[in-house]
């Protein structure tokens, strides 16, 4: 049986893959199956399209009409032409991008609440108060921050293409914020036997009211009085799944499993990176895996990721350390059913801010040109 309204993939595809890919018991998968059915029948009757993140359960991913990371996401919401309404299973910052992306849907998510540590370690007024202190600056903000920090800044990236993005816009110093383990991977990789005239600051956080940011080059930290402004609400913003990673526990996995490859994401520390053989965002991981499929791996990020290496690479055999997060889990089965059925909880954005984060947005797209 074929899926309704382009799903990727058939029904029973779907069944036998949560069987044989993903090693569901086959009471779960009878379970499953009914509800999966009923947001099928659901999404023609809505006229709706489903985009759901790597990090989502295997069966939330595999009724998706899309799945990916954040910059597929994206550019899946820019060509989202003839639907009503769009099911983003997401985190809130991706639902609020693919609303910015296509405004004149109607966008929801399972979970208002499903947030994310990177998003909320940063703020519009943040930004604000960095710019006025570094006015010739071209401000760069992970793709991991909410509409108000999106509306504030030169750009955003995504951890496909910050290097692309930070090489060919203007401006000096180069501020890439929020996620100081971020900056300093995308930093290092990119300055690495160069010469440099330009300055790169990582934003690092927020310490006794002041925002601090560091030269990560020449291992200098400066002090931005905080003073008058709202501050984030986390003092930092790291990935609370992805700082969790340690070099021993990578040794530990390469000697009790004896593994060829260690694959992490740049949002780990630098310290892991160092010790990892490939730096990529998820969609250059499958990449990767699918040029090198008889390696053994250890895949350093979220353990949902390894669904869609296992349905590229059947053959192949994916570790990991199995870290979930919190946030992206919010979305459950049972959730995302009354999601659709509901149509909740619709994402809305004020329309001044919208205007700005879109442009900022446009502009990683003309940057990396896309
Ligand atoms: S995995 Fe990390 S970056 Fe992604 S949503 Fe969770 S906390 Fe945020």
């Amino acid at each position: 049986m074929k899926l309704v309204d382009g799903g990727k993939y058939t029904l029973n595809e779907i069944e036998a893959s949560l069987l044989d890919n993903h090693k569901y018991p086959a009471h779960q998968v009878e379970r499953i199956m009914p509800v999966l059915e009923e947001v099928d029948r659901l999404r023609a009757e809505k006229n709706a399209i489903i985009l759901a993140h790597y990090y989502q359960e295997p069966p939330i991913q595999l009724i998706a009409d899309v799945r990916g990371d954040s910059l597929k996401l994206a550019y899946a919401a820019r060509e989202i032409k003839d639907k009503r309404l769009v099911l983003s299973s997401t985190v809130l910052f991706m639902a609020e991008m693919v609303k910015l992306l296509s405004e004149d849907k109607k966008v929801i998510i399972p979970a208002l609440d499903a947030g994310c540590s990177i998003a909320e370690g940063i703020n519009g007024a943040t930004v604000k108060r960095i710019r006025e202190n570094f006015p010739e600056s071209a401000i760069v903000s992970y793709i991991n921050v909410y509409a108000d920090t999106k509306a504030e800044v030169d750009s955003v990236c995504t951890s496909a293409n910050a290097q692309e993005i930070i090489k060919n816009i203007k401006g000096n110093p180069v501020i890439l914020l929020p996620d100081y383990f971020f900056a300093k991977n995308i930093f290092y990789e990119l300055t690495k036997n160069k010469n440099n005239d330009r300055t790169y600051l990582a934003y690092k956080g927020v310490d006794n009211g002041n925002i601090i940011l560091e030269d990560v080059l020449n291992n200098r930290a400066t002090s931005l009085s905080g003073k008058g402004i709202n501050l984030p609400s986390l003092p930092k913003g790291t990935c609370i799944v992805h700082e969790q990673f340690t070099p021993e526990e990578i040794a530990y996995f390469r000697r009790s499993q004896k593994i060829d490859v260690v694959m992490a994401h740049p949002e780990v520390n630098p310290e892991v990176a160092r010790v990892s053989d490939f730096i990529g965002g998820t969609e250059a991981m499958i990449r990767y895996a699918k040029t090198n499929p008889s390696k053994k791996y250890l895949v350093i990020s979220e353990c949902d990721l390894t669904a869609p290496l296992k349905e590229a690479c059947p053959e192949t055999e994916f570790n990991t350390p199995c870290t979930f997060c919190p946030y992206m889990k919010r979305n459950t089965l049972e959730s995302f059913l009354r999601s659709i059925k509901e149509e909740v909880f619709e994402v809305n954005i004020d329309k001044k801010i919208a205007g700005k984060a879109r442009m900022s947005l446009e502009r990683m797209f003309e940057l990396s040109g896309k």
